[in-house]
C-alpha cells in the first residue's frame, strides 16, 4: 500500500476533480456527501493508514477513503491514455487524467468512502499501529496482550496496521515462526526476530513493488505450493486455516511438522 501511496501522491494532487464516478453500486459505501461533492476540488495528496489509502482535499472539509482489499486495483491514467469501460470506480481530473479503481473478482470486495474528516478519524479509530518500524517493544506487548496464532493475530488490523496474508506468511518465514505459534508464548529472541522480519519484508515488498515487480517477483513463500524454500529447498506446504490458505516452510518454521487444517467451516460442521 505505501508503494501505492508515493506512486499517486503528487499526480492525484496535480488537478481539481472535474467528474467524481460513476462507481459500482458495491464499491461505493457512502451517499452522504455525495460524489459529486469532491467535483471542483482538488486532493492534497495520498496518506496512508494500515491498508486504507485516504485522499484529503485541499480546503480540508472531505476525505476521500479507499480500501482496495485483495483483488482492488488502483491506476492512475494520464490524458488519453486507455482505461477499461466500466470500473468499480473513476475519478476524472481536469485536463483529463484520471485515478482508476478495477477489481478483477466476482464478489467485489474493495470499497470507496467518501467522508468528512470527522467521519475518516473515526472510521479509522480502531486499527492498531502501523507494522512498519513498529520495533520489538511495541511488538512484544502487543504479541503477549493476547494469546492469539501468529499468523491471524498478524492480520488483525486492531492489533497491527498494515499486514495481509501474503505478507503474513513472508513475514512468518523471514522469523522462522510457525503460523501457528501462540503470540503469547513467543520469548524475547522469537519477538525480536518477528519484529526485524516485519521491517525487512515490507521494506523489501516496498522496494520490488515501486520497482513495478508482480506478485510472483515479490512474493517468495505466499502462494509458492511445492517450490523450493529460498532459504533451504524444502518444498513449501500449505494449510487451510479459518478463511485464509497460509504458506510455510516445514524446515524452517516447523520443525519439520506438518501444520492440520482449521478452516472455519470444518470448525462450524
Ligand atoms: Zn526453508
Amino acid at each position: 500500500m505505501e508503494a501505492w501511496r508515493r506512486q499517486l501522491d503528487e499526480p492525484v494532487a496535480a488537478f481539481a476533480v472535474a467528474k467524481a464516478g460513476p462507481a459500482h453500486i458495491a464499491t461505493l459505501k457512502t451517499f452522504d456527501p455525495p460524489l459529486t461533492a469532491l467535483e471542483g476540488r482538488q486532493f492534497r495528496g495520498v496518506d496512508r493508514r494500515g491498508k486504507r489509502l485516504l485522499f484529503p482535499t485541499e480546503d480540508g472539509e472531505l476525505v476521500l477513503l479507499v480500501h482496495l482489499m485483495t483483488a482492488g486495483r488502483l491506476k492512475y491514467v494520464p490524458t488519453g491514455g486507455s482505461s477499461p469501460k466500466s470500473p468499480a470506480f473513476r475519478l476524472e481530473f481536469d485536463g483529463g487524467s484520471r485515478l482508476i479503481l478495477t477489481e478483477n473478482a466476482r464478489k467485489k470486495r474493495a470499497g470507496v468512502w467518501l467522508l468528512t474528516p470527522q467521519a475518516a478519524e473515526a472510521e479509522l479509530a480502531h486499527l492498531g499501529p502501523e507494522a512498519l518500524g513498529l520495533g520489538p517493544e511495541r511488538l512484544g506487548e502487543i504479541v503477549h496482550g493476547e494469546s492469539r496464532r501468529l499468523h491471524a493475530l498478524l492480520r488483525d488490523q486492531r492489533l497491527i496496521a498494515g499486514i495481509g496474508r501474503a505478507w503474513a506468511n513472508e513475514i512468518l518465514h523471514a522469523a522462522k515462526l510457525s503460523p501457528y505459534a501462540l503470540s503469547a508464548d513467543l520469548d524475547d529472541d522469537e519477538v525480536e526476530r518477528l519484529a526485524a522480519a516485519i521491517d525487512t519484508e515490507l521494506e523489501r515488498g516496498l522496494e520490488l513493488r515501486e520497482r513495478g515487480a508482480s506478485d510472483e517477483k515479490t512474493y517468495r513463500v505466499h502462494r509458492r505450493l511445492g517450490e523450493p524454500c529460498h532459504v533451504c529447498g524444502t518444498p513449501i506446504a500449505q494449510v487451510d486455516f479459518e478463511e485464509h490458505t497460509i504458506f510455510y516452510c516445514p524446515t524452517c518454521q516447523t520443525g519439520g511438522r506438518v501444520l492440520k487444517d482449521r478452516r472455519l467451516s470444518r470448525l462450524l460442521r
